[in-house]
């Protein structure tokens, strides 16, 4: 558990739109805050020393739903 976890899951917004999971609908989730390596934001051609991505694991199925900070 990180310092910016939350401490239960949570509904999540995008632009507006609720997050339901991909696989199973369900709209709660777990945050969490994952590091990239460098070799990864090379893959998608980004110039970040310290890339960090979002996570959004599904309370119900544990699908993980990431983003890239935009
Ligand atoms: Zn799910």
């Amino acid at each position: 558990m990180g310092l910016f976890d939350a401490p239960e899951p949570v509904n999540v917004e995008v632009k507006g739109n609720i997050l339901q999971c991909l696989v199973c609908r369900h709209q709660k989730f777990w945050r969490r805050e994952a590091q990239l390596h460098t070799a990864t934001a090379t893959f998608f051609q980004m110039e970040w020393t310290n890339p960090t991505a979002l996570c959004y694991v599904c309370d119900n199925c544990g699908y993980l739903h990431w983003f890239l900070p935009q």
